[in-house]
């Protein structure tokens, strides 16, 4: 409701008030023509609730208010701050009446942040349909409050001009009716020709629940196919195989408050500073509470998180299995097995008799090159915890033996009876923020509705008869490379993709481009115009994204949080789950019978009934209850009180005999082991403040400036016994495909490795992108691809010509510098923050470069390039863009983390980088 805050007379002309408007202090300001402006009172730069007190005129023809501290121009208009296009302040619409100065509050809307699976809870606040700001959401139990530097910069990231705005048939404009009915009549040819197998959907884990459970159910009960797969297969699927072969079923054991309880946190596989920042925060928490929390990190790489662990294991990449069998059998051999918990609640431990026997601490020294004591040292500090409790990622999963690497891990754990207590168990940390929602409606190639199998006849039938179809077929469906494969060998004729970038995300790039390309049939549903895929679409379909859809998602701990819409889509974009049932209602009578949902509500309470009596039941939910009460873990079955914070207290587990169960884990090396001519070993990884491919993260400036540019990280001897310089441009080789890049020498690195991240795709990097050099083997249970391990090679790229373009940034810059970077050996595409944001184009050629080509890029740029080899700039700190030079001499001078922190300001608002400035400063 509008606030009155004074009488337009008590306010002198050109000159402001600070006032509060629904709990929020506001500057008002009344100008000599008696017109009134009301921006935040907040500067963002000192955050002294100060602007009240500003200048206000004219600046460049723009409106201003100059802030009375740091001296920076805020626009009265639109909020954003003149010298730094990436800062905004929040503008109020405000006007007089009757003689009085009426102020709106801004709108707010509780929701969650749509990158990882950590799920926090964001507010969002609008005004007349624009996203203004956002802040951490203080009652959401997954942050209470916090963000990362991605979360933080949601608000930046809305860009209209990158967006997909309306539907298109073979690149031309259409209508939805035009392109539904068409993709309609397509599929229903293709089916009628070739059956139901010859169409798939790929689809993702940014989905939400309700948009997931539509897309399973018209591929499984109206089309009566099981190809579906998404991309959480990319993702969690060996820690899903993982959890179902040793626990029996598809459910992290933990919750987020176990890391307050716990006395040991072994983090495997994960940069949990950077991948899952929020989750770190709450580790450094615990350990400033708790001086006897140990962290011990496995990582082969000494990464942010591994520096700051009491023992860091850098392990050789892919040897995981062998250091954890060597770790059961130092728990094994000095006494630290539970036999009261083995012999009650667990099978199979005589299974690895041989196995334990065999797997000695000094043999998995020599396979996993690490010192014998770190492994003695590391299985002690398991044996002796009173509550270990273990988070893993992409480190183990995104392996040919992922699920193993699950499963050894769960061995630990099972041994030693630390799971189902406070503080207890293994913890996946899902990558993406509705994996689990995602699979709990099925929605893959080898599952049904609510945590059912797919080859269980029974389960067959109750899905059927949930749906009211005659039946849901029994042949497993294509998982995503297999997806892919078949595409190419043509057996897969259509292919739905939506909400994900697989021309860009699968491994071996080239060859999911090329099955593509012979695709007969593609439809891409998307919210970002310039994703990779959608250059391959016949049909394009534009989706509504973060912030503008309703619905639910599942975080790592189980926890159903609500979705909300805060403004409307843009154009003509809609929501995902309303497109797909839109198809459904065209593609057959049954269709308009199966889909009849008016709103993802009755999506919601179909799904909840079909998981009624499961593990995950959740009957006992509503969009009600999570508009009351907040978000709620699972399960939460009708008639509870609550969710359930931690599973398996009672020690009983879901499989026929009630006991978790030991997997005999053999270590197998990675499929692709390097050799004499691919010499080197590539891991693959997440940067801080990218996500995925980059289609979101990938507009805003402000996150580019932690690692501005793709690059190929090396240990020191590898770029000597290569004759490299730091920075040179190299050609990075595999069997499958090539890339030229930076070279940077990290002592994180061990000797022999190489490290690439996964987010540069076509757009920011010449060629592909990073999937040109990954390989499409898969895990045997899993079927999830070996994102992490490949064999490469580096030679030398000698550049006859390199420059860079730079030019004010818009959306149709970025596209039309794009197609151009193809023309170069390399390219590198960036934005970079600064009074103006910019985008800079940096490339390099091996020969001359054509006369003509260069003229169009500077008539597009309106300049001439700077010509030569360039360096970036890095920020530490993203949010006040301090760099790691300027944090280097201020510890020098004896800065401390608490001096940094008052003097730089770096590490005081989102804090994702403060594991970063305390290894600055105890270097
Ligand atoms: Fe979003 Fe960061 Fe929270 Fe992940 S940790 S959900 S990216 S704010």
């Amino acid at each position: 409701m509008a606030v009155r805050v004074c009488p337009l007379e008590d306010i002198v002309p050109n000159a402001g008030v600070a006032a509060l408007v629904d709990g929020e202090q506001v500057a008002v300001f009344r100008l000599d023509d008696n017109s009134v402006h009301a921006v935040g009172n907040q500067d963002p730069f000192s955050h002294a609730n100060v602007l009240s007190r500003g200048i206000v005129g004219d600046l460049k023809g723009e409106l201003v208010v100059a802030s009375p501290v740091y001296k920076q121009h805020f626009s009265l208009l639109t909020g954003r701050c003149v010298e730094d296009a990436s800062a905004r302040i929040p503008v109020y619409a405000a006007r007089v009446e009757e003689g009085w100065v009426v102020v709106e509050p801004r709108k707010q809307t509780a929701t969650t942040c749509c990158y990882c699976g950590v799920g926090c809870g964001v507010v969002v606040s609008t005004h007349k349909n624009g996203i203004f700001s956002i802040k951490g959401d203080v009652a959401h139990p997954a942050n209470f409050g916090r963000l990362c530097t991605k979360g933080a910069a949601l608000h930046l990231s809305t860009d209209n001009g990158a967006r997909l705005l309306h539907p298109e048939v073979d690149g031309k404009r259409a209508t939805w009716d035009q392109a539904l009915d068409h993709a309609a009549d397509k599929f229903r040819q293709i089916i009628a020709a070739h059956g139901p197998d010859s169409v798939a959907f790929y689809i993702s884990g940014q989905l939400l629940t309700e948009d997931y459970y539509v897309f399973n159910k018209i591929a499984k009960g109206l089309i009566g196919t099981n190809n579906v797969d998404t991309n959480s297969r990319l993702c969690m699927s060996s820690a899903v195989a993982g959890y179902k072969q040793s626990l029996g079923a598809d459910a992290p054991p933990c919750a987020y408050e176990d890391i307050d309880s716990a006395d040991l946190i072994l983090i495997a596989g994960s940069n949990t500073a950077f991948a899952h920042p929020i989750v770190y925060r709450r580790i450094e928490d615990a350990r400033a509470k708790n001086p006897g929390l140990k962290v011990v990190v496995i990582d082969p790489r000494a990464t942010v998180t591994a520096r700051a662990a009491d023992l860091h294991l850098a392990l050789k990449p892919g040897t995981d299995v062998a250091l954890f069998n060597a770790m059961l059998h130092v728990l094994r051999s000095e006494g630290f097995l539970k036999q009261e918990f083995i012999q009650k609640s667990t099978e199979k431990l005589s299974a690895l008799d041989s196995l334990l026997d065999y797997w000695t601490p000094e043999k998995a020294a020599e396979v996993c090159d690490l010192p014998v004591e770190k492994i003695v040292e590391a299985a002690r500090l398991f044996g002796n915890a009173k509550a270990a409790l273990s988070l893993y990622c992409q480190g183990l999963n995104q392996s040919a033996s992922g699920t193993w690497k699950n499963c050894a891990l769960i061995n630990l754990h099972l041994a030693t009876g630390q799971i189902g207590r406070p503080g207890a168990g293994p913890f996946s940390l899902t990558g993406q923020p509705n994996a689990m929602g995602g699979r709990e409606v099925g929605g893959m190639a080898n599952l049904l509705s609510g945590h059912r199998d797919l080859g269980n006849e029974e389960h067959r039938k109750e899905v059927a008869a949930l749906w009211g179809v005659e039946a849901v077929p029994s042949q497993p469906g294509k998982t995503a490379v297999e997806l892919f494969e078949a595409v190419g060998r043509g057996e897969i004729k259509a292919v739905w993709i939506a909400c994900t970038n697989p021309a860009q995300s699968m491994p071996d790039a080239n060859a999911v481009r090329k099955a593509l390309e012979r695709a007969e049939f593609v439809v891409v549903q998307e919210a970002f115009r310039d994703a990779e895929t959608c250059d391959y679409a016949d049909v394009l379909l534009p989706a509504a994204s973060w912030a503008e859809k309703e619905g639910t998602v599942t975080n790592s701990e189980r926890r159903i949080s609500r979705v909300r819409a805060a403004v409307a889509a843009p154009g003509e974009a809609r929501a995902d789950w309303f497109i797909a049932a839109e198809f459904a209602r065209r593609l057959s009578a049954a269709g308009e019978k199966l889909f009849p949902y008016q709103n993802p509500e009755q999506i919601f309470n179909e799904h909840r009934e079909s998981t009624r009596g499961r593990d995950l039941d959740i009957t006992g939910l509503s969009y009600g209850l999570l508009e009351r009460d907040g978000p709620q873990q699972w399960p939460y079955p009708e008639g509870a009180k609550g969710g359930r914070t931690r599973l398996y207290a009672d020690g009983v587990f879901p499989t026929p005999s009630g006991r978790a169960r030991f997997v005999a884990t053999e270590y197998l090396p990675p499929a692709e082991e390097p050799d004499a001519k691919f010499p080197l070993r590539l891991t693959t990884g997440r940067l801080r403040d990218q996500w995925h491919s980059m289609t979101r993260t990938g507009i805003v400036a402000r996150l580019f400036s932690h690692s501005p540019e793709p690059e190929i990280v090396v240990n020191e001897v590898d770029l000597v016994k290569h004759g490299f310089s730091n920075q040179d441009l190299v050609r990075v080789s595999s069997r499958r495909g090539s890339i030229v890049m930076k070279v940077r020498v990290s002592d994180d690195m061990r000797p022999g490795d190489a490290f690439v991240a996964m987010h540069w795709g076509g757009r920011f990097t010449g060629g592909v992108g990073t999937n040109a050099l990954t390989l499409p083997a898969i895990d045997p249970y899993s079927k999830q691809p070996e994102l992490k391990h490949a064999a490469i090679r580096m030679v030398p790229f000698a550049a006859r010509w390199r420059g860079a373009f730079s030019a004010p940034a818009t959306a149709a810059l970025q596209r039309a510098a794009g197609d151009w970077m193809a023309r170069f050996d390399y390219a590198t595409l960036s934005l970079v923050e600064g009074p103006e944001i910019l985008l800079r184009l940096e490339l390099a050629a091996a020969g001359e470069p054509d006369a003509k080509v260069l003229a169009e890029l500077e008539n597009l740029f309106g300049q001439l390039p700077v010509t030569g080899a360039a360096a970036f700039e890095q920020s530490v700190c993203s949010c006040f863009k301090v760099g790691e030079a300027q944090i280097r001499a201020a510890v020098a001078a004896g800065a401390t983390l608490a001096g940094l922190q008052k003097d730089l300001k770096c590490g005081t608002n989102c804090g994702s980088c403060v594991p970063e400035l305390r290894r600055l400063v105890a270097a």
